[in-house]
């Protein structure tokens, strides 16, 4: 068995920048905090408890100590309040996803209609909507377009873990509803890069493992990409999830980890498949 293992696969730049924040200030003492989890990783994070460093769920569960803003930011009350209280405020957002917000706070400027391209229930888009006007629409299908009316400028910016097909299909679809456009494509270069890896791997193996936090938009993303051509996808969190039964017979198993999946996990993975294939070779 050949194991394949995608260029960009584990911590992008973002991730690694908040995971390295969070590790700095939790060497340091005090408390530190962060509403919801700082990256959409539950072994990382839970590394990260262990280090000190805790997952509250609202800003009234913290009485002191330093927050650290997560990699997909938080709504704009959250922030004033904790600065108002005097709550230490670590930034970790991403600066991909504050450059997002702040194209779409220039649209507004500018007396466009924004549209964002993304799930309304994603942190980041919660976070970059909490800046914009509150008639901002957010569309997550093609589908949800049907319910606008035309408005005289219309300016879009998307997701930062979009696929770029969705973006296009859904830009495209909005075509009609208006005669002048402003459009920022505000996708992660690293997760266009991460999806055409995904790709690459499931027209080339005969199994593809996808390893990233369940809640991972971009893990989710990945796996979905990759299902559409090689329909043996699997999406694992860690080794433990991995079936032996899905390596029987496989020439070449391609390996692709989300942006927010460690090292440690990845590496996990791929010993456990080899351990896996020396047994079977040894059964034979
Ligand atoms: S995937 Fe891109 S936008 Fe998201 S945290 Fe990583 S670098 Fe930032």
């Amino acid at each position: 068995m050949k194991i394949l293992i995608a260029k960009n696969s584990g911590f992008c730049f973002g991730v690694r920048r908040a995971v390295n924040i969070a590790l700095g200030v939790s060497k340091k003492s005090g408390s530190v905090y962060t509403i919801g989890p700082i990256i959409h990783n539950p072994q990382v994070v839970g590394e990260l408890e262990n280090k000190g460093v805790k997952v509250v769920q609202k800003l009234s569960d913290i009485k002191t100590g330093s927050i650290i803003i997560r990699a997909h930011g938080v709504p704009k009350n959250i922030f004033d309040e904790a600065k108002a209280k005097g709550i230490k405020i670590l930034d970790a957002t991403c600066p991909f996803v504050t450059r997002s917000k702040n194209y779409a706070e220039k649209l507004a400027k500018e007396g466009y209609k924004i549209i964002i391209i993304g799930n309304p229930e994603h942190p980041e888009i919660k976070y970059i909507f909490s800046y914009l006007p509150k008639n901002t629409v957010i569309l997550n299908t093609n589908e949800d377009i049907k319910k606008l009316k035309f408005f005289p400028k219309i300016g879009i910016i998307t997701q930062t873990t979009q696929s770029p097909e969705n973006f296009i299909k859904i830009a495209s679809g909005l075509l009609s509803y208006s005669n002048e456009f402003k459009i920022f494509n505000t996708i992660c270069p690293d997760a266009i890069n991460r999806q055409k890896e995904a790709m690459k791997m499931a027209k080339k193996c005969d199994v593809v493992v996808i390893i990233g936090g369940k809640n991972s938009a971009n893990t989710k993303r990945l796996a979905s990409i990759s299902k559409k051509i090689q329909k043996k996808t699997y999406h694992i969190e860690t080794a433990r999830d991995l079936k032996n039964k899905w390596l029987k017979d496989v020439e070449y198993v391609g390996i692709v980890a989300g942006a927010s999946t460690p090292d440690w996990i990845i590496k996990e993975v791929i010993r456990k498949i080899k351990k896996e294939d020396r047994e079977a070779v040894w059964k034979k």
